[in-house]
């Protein structure tokens, strides 16, 4: 059963759940008009991610010029980063856990609250597309490791050898030592976690990695945790995460920087609380990278992190820039 027709059906959905505001509306027709005018108040698209992925960011922004919406956008632009096997860290050719499997972890996130996620799963190439299957096909958010690839093989996705010739080789190399040191900045690029905004003014987020390289089998970051490395609210905004996913899930970062941004706070103050949350749980040790983004109704961004070294990609009507973040560690 699909989800929607499952929301629509189940006998829980009462009239408790609707929102205030909806509502309202329903009783009082100018307010529809005056919603509706506001709606996209002015805010023009734009797309963000984690890191100077360029491509990423350019992808999206076509989908947003075209006039479609922010969901598409974020999944076609992070699927750029996961086909891209260059790229070592999201994907096919990302690197491989301790046992020399490439297991994936993504999530997505709509303008309505909808979520899906994929965990630990293998040998499918876009893990993003599954978890948006897994949002809109089916009643549940998260899907993982052998379940999650059945599904994606009955949603028509093809198996694919994930794990290439130069992740392995590495792989092997590094097994000689078998040394686990997550690198600060790996090669200055990591988990791609975008956002969005469509004509609409509509807000989703998308965020997709192969996880911390030689991980454990079985490991799962903060990427796939909806409210730790992605956050949605469309009523507020939204935040994604990238860095040592484990501390990022102790404060449900991306979730505390929405809410921060709901209290008031621009999307770089908010972004800037978020990583002091994280630290004030690390006093003795900051020797590890989290960065943030994160973007409001009114289309604002920010960025905020651990270390030095740490960017983000932005493309709006202003321009294609990669900003380098604030860090709270200054060299
Ligand atoms: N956050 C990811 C994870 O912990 C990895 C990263 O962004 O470097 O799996």
């Amino acid at each position: 059963m699909k989800r929607r027709k499952f929301l629509k059906n189940s006998s829980t959905l009462t009239a408790g759940m609707i929102s205030a505001p909806l509502l309202a509306s329903c009783q009082d027709p100018k307010i529809i008009e005056t919603n509706l005018a506001e709606n996209p108040s002015g805010t023009k698209p734009i797309a963000i991610c984690t890191w100077n992925f360029e491509n990423a960011t350019a992808k999206a922004w076509e989908v947003l010029k075209e006039g479609g919406s922010a969901l598409d956008a974020v999944e076609q632009g992070v699927m750029v980063e996961e086909a891209d096997i260059n790229n070592q860290t999201v994907g096919k050719g990302g690197r491989p856990d301790r046992n020399g499997n490439v297991t994936l972890d993504a999530c997505i996130m709509d303008k309505d609250g909808n979520c899906g996620a994929v965990l630990c799963i293998q040998n499918i190439a876009h893990p993003i597309s599954v978890a948006r299957k897994v949002m809109e096909e089916t009643p549940h958010v998260m899907l993982a490791g052998k379940g999650a690839e059945l599904f994606g093989y009955e949603m028509g996705f093809e198996k694919t050898s994930l794990l290439t010739e130069k992740s392995k080789l590495e792989w092997l190399e590094w097994k000689k030592t078998s040394e686990y040191k997550p690198i600060i900045n790996i090669e200055n690029h990591d988990t791609i976690g975008m956002l969005a905004i469509d004509k609409n003014g509509d807000i989703s987020g998308a965020c997709t990695t192969s996880g911390m390289a030689y991980k454990f089998a079985g490991r799962v970051g903060d990427s796939p945790i909806v409210g730790a490395g992605l956050f949605v609210d469309n009523e507020v905004g939204g935040a994604t995460a990238t860095g040592v996913g484990e501390e990022v899930v102790r404060t449900v970062g991306s979730f505390l920087i929405v809410e921060l941004m709901r209290q008031g706070k621009s999307p770089q103050e908010a972004c800037e609380e978020g990583v002091k949350r994280i630290l004030a749980k690390n006093k003795e040790n900051t020797d590890f990278q989290i960065g943030f983004i994160a973007m409001n109704k009114k289309g604002e961004t920010g960025s905020y992190c651990i270390q030095p070294g740490f960017t983000y990609r932005q493309y709006s009507e202003s321009g294609h820039v990669n900003t380098p973040s604030d860090s709270f560690i200054k060299s």
